[in-house]
C-alpha cells in the first residue's frame, strides 16, 4: 500500500526513489528514501474520520474528542487530560496554570527542544539550564536538588520545573519530584516525546504537577499536529480547558474573567489520534524492537554508546540515540551524518543544547558540560515503527563501515 505520510518533519525530503544515478551526479545527496521518524498509519484512521465528519462534532468538543481524552487518561494512568492544537501549546497552558509571571525562572535541562521553554519565555520567564545526568541523558537530579537548595538561600526559587522525557528516556520523576516538593516548586513535565513509556511502573510524567504530550507528525502516534495536557488535579484540567477556549464562563452570553487562548483540539484531529492510539502498545513495542537491532549490531564497537535505559524506566525507544566517541570510534557524528545521508538514509544530530542557542545567550545555567559533550557525539537514527529489518540492516552495515567495524 502506497500511503502518503500524513506529516513528517521532512516532508520536502519524500521523493520516490528514482533508481540509480548517473555518475556524473555522485555529488547530490541522494533522496531520503528512509526517514527519522514517518507516520505509521493505523489503518482504520479514515474510518474514524467519516465518523467522526458524520457526526457534525468537528470542532474541540463532542463525542470523539471525549472519547480520545479518556482513551488517552487512561493509556497514562493520569486521571484528567485535555487535548490541545499542539504539544507546544499544552505547554504554554501549563505555565499560564502555573501562574508564570514576567521575571520568573524556570529550570529546564539544557539538552532539550526549545518548545519545552519556548512559552515561558515569551511569558516574560527567565529559563534556566540544567546539565544532564551521562547515563540518562535526563535532567541531573543531584544538580536540581543543589541548585534548589543554593536558590532557596538567594531567595530566587524557580516558578516551575520541567523536566524532559528524551528521546522516550523518562526522567527521574520520584527523585525530582521530592526535591522540588522540598521547597514547594511545582513540575511541569514535557512528556511529549514520551507517550507509552514507563518510570517505576508508572506512566512517564506521573508524579509531576502537570505533563504536556504531543501528536506532532514525528511522534510514536501522530493525530497529524496535537497535543494534550495531563494531570491528576482535575480542578487545574478544568481550568486548562477554560483558558483553553478563550476562558469563556459557563454563560449563555460571552462572560469573560480573564483572556485565554484558541487552544482545543478539532474533533477532526481526535478521530485520527483514536485510531492511532489503539495502536500505541504494538508501536512501543516496534521501536523497542528497532533499538534492541541496532545494539545488537552495533554495540560491540568500541567508543559506540546508547542512552542507557534504567532499571526502574521502560522507554518507548522514540528514537534510537548513539553516542560516537571520535577517538574510539575512529570516526564522527557529521561524518556517519553523512555517509548515511548519500546512501538516503536520514539521521540527525542530538538537539543543540539551549545554552549554546544564540536565543538564550544570556540565560543563566547550571552544570558541567555533558550536554555540550552529547550534542557533539550524539546521532539519531531512523526508528519509525514501519522500518524494515532490510532497511534498518543497510543503515547498521553504514554505521559499521564509517566506524571501520
Ligand atoms: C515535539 C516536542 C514538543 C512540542 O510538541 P508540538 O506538538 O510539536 O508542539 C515539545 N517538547 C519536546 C521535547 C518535543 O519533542
Amino acid at each position: 500500500m502506497s500511503v502518503a505520510p500524513v506529516s513528517t518533519l521532512s516532508q520536502a525530503a519524500v521523493i520516490p526513489f528514482p533508481g540509480a544515478r548517473p555518475a556524473e551526479d555522485r555529488q547530490a545527496p541522494a533522496p531520503r528514501t528512509l526517514l527519522l521518524s514517518p507516520p505509521h498509519l493505523a489503518g482504520d484512521e479514515m474510518e474514524e474520520l467519516k465518523a467522526t465528519i458524520e457526526s457534525g462534532w468537528l470542532a474541540p468538543a463532542g463525542p470523539t474528542l471525549a472519547a480520545f481524552e479518556s482513551r488517552l487518561a487512561e493509556a497514562t494512568g493520569m486521571g484528567h487530560v485535555l487535548a490541545t492544537v499542539s504539544g507546544t501549546a499544552a505547554l504554554h497552558l501549563g505555565f499560564r496554570l502555573l501562574d508564570l509571571q514576567p521575571g520568573d525562572e524556570v529550570w529546564a535541562p539544557s539538552l532539550t527542544f526549545i518548545a519545552s521553554v519556548g512559552p515561558a519565555v515569551q511569558m516574560g520567564a527567565t529559563p534556566r539550564f540544567l546539565d544532564v545526568d551521562p547515563i540518562s541523558w535526563t535532567l541531573d537530579p543531584a544538580l536540581l536538588r543543589a541548585e534548589l537548595s543554593a536558590a532557596a538561600r538567594r531567595g530566587r526559587l524557580p516558578r516551575a520545573v520541567v523536566p524532559v522525557d528524551l528521546y522516550g528516556q523518562p526522567a527521574d520523576m520520584p527523585t525530582i519530584a521530592e526535591a522540588c516538593a522540598e521547597w514547594g516548586v511545582p513540575v511541569l513535565s514535557d512528556s511529549a516525546e514520551s507517550l507509552g513509556s514507563l518510570h517505576h511502573g508508572v506512566h512517564a510524567g506521573v508524579g509531576a504537577r502537570l505533563a504536556a504530550l504531543s501528536f506532532n507528525g514525528n511522534k510514536i502516534i501522530t493525530c497529524g499536529g496535537g497535543g494534550a495536557l495531563a494531570s491528576d488535579d482535575g480542578g487545574l484540567i478544568q481550568r486548562a480547558r477554560r483558558l483553553a477556549s478563550q476562558a469563556r464562563e459557563d454563560a449563555v452570553l460571552y462572560q469573560h474573567e480573564t483572556t485565554g487562548f484558541s487552544y482545543g483540539m478539532s474533533s477532526v484531529l481526535a478521530a485520527v489520534g483514536l485510531a492511532q492510539l489503539r495502536r500505541l502498545p504494538e508501536r512501543v513495542a516496534a521501536r523497542r524492537a528497532v533499538h534492541e537491532r541496532y545494539r545488537d549490531g552495533l554495540s560491540h564497537i568500541p567508543g559506540l554508546s546508547f542512552i542507557a535505559e534504567p532499571g526502574w524506566a521502560r522507554s518507548n525507544r522514540w528514537l534510537t540515540v548513539i553516542g560516537l566517541d571520535p577517538a574510539r570510534t575512529g570516526t564522527t557524528r557529521e561524518a556517519v551524518r553523512r555517509a548515511l545521508e548519500a546512501e538516503g538514509i536520514e539521521s540527525r544530530p542530538v538537539f543543540k543544547p539551549l545554552h549554546l542557542q544564540p536565543a538564550f545567550r544570556d540565560a543563566p545555567r547550571a552544570g558541567g558540560e555533558v550536554a555540550a559533550r552529547l550534542f557533539e557525539t550524539g546521532l539519531c537514527l531512523p526508528s519509525g515503527s514501519q522500518m524494515s529489518q532490510g532497511d534498518q540492516a543497510r543503515a547498521i552495515a553504514l554505521i559499521r563501515r564509517a566506524c571501520g567495524a
